[in-house]
């Protein structure tokens, strides 16, 4: 991915783009997936973070949740059997059935505290990826800010600022082309997936 797919600027353009109509009218029933208008900035939130490695979210804060795609991605890492790896690095959930957490979160031990890094970043659990801006995708939810978390204060600052910035340099309004809206939700969705 080129830093350049990232700049915030462009990222704006795409999410003003992509909210000016919803999924709904843009996509067929079959393909439609269904996103709301928060979700997009979610993720425009997400593609721009500015992670500052501060190492606070995997160091402390809320259990690491699992899900069964993410323990098979860690097994086939590690290179041991599924079961084997649920046994050793997961515990129930207290509150979610079905949900499984990391058995020793504080610190997590896929920290490396020398390189202030993921020791399995391209592996990361799904609850990795979507932190800092929490939320369920699909809800209508504000987008959270995590206030402990000094790149998710930045990265909304920055994204409310080029956003206005954007809006005010749309002066046409009035047209709004269905095609592109639909390619900037692709677009946007297929930025996020590849980081
Ligand atoms: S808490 Fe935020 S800024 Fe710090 S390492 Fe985690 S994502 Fe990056
Ligand atoms: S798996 Fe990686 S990104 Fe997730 S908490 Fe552990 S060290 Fe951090």
């Amino acid at each position: 991915m080129m830093e350049s797919e990232k700049d915030p600027k462009r990222i704006a353009l795409l999410l003003l783009k992509a909210t000016a109509l919803t999924d709904e009218q843009v996509f067929r029933e079959l393909d439609a997936p269904k996103y709301t208008s928060v979700d997009y900035v979610r993720m425009a939130c997400h593609i721009i973070l500015k992670c500052h490695r501060c190492g606070t979210c995997c160091t402390t804060g809320d259990p690491i949740r699992l899900l069964p795609e993410d323990a098979a991605l860690l097994a086939k890492h590690l290179k041991i059997p599924i079961d084997k790896a649920l046994k050793k690095y997961t515990i129930p959930d207290p509150d979610r059935p079905g949900v499984l957490d990391f058995k020793h979160i504080l610190p997590c031990k896929f920290y490396d505290a020398g390189a202030k890094g993921c020791k399995i970043y391209e592996l990361r659990p799904w609850s990795c990826r979507i932190f800092p801006f929490l939320g369920i995708y699909g809800s209508e939810n504000q987008v959270k800010v995590n206030e402990s978390c000094p790149g998710s204060v930045e990265t909304m600052k920055i994204l409310t600022e080029v956003v206005e910035e954007a809006r005010k340099g749309q002066l046409d309004s009035a047209a709004v082309d269905p095609e592109e809206v639909r390619a900037a939700k692709k677009d946007l969705k297929s930025i996020l997936d590849s980081i």
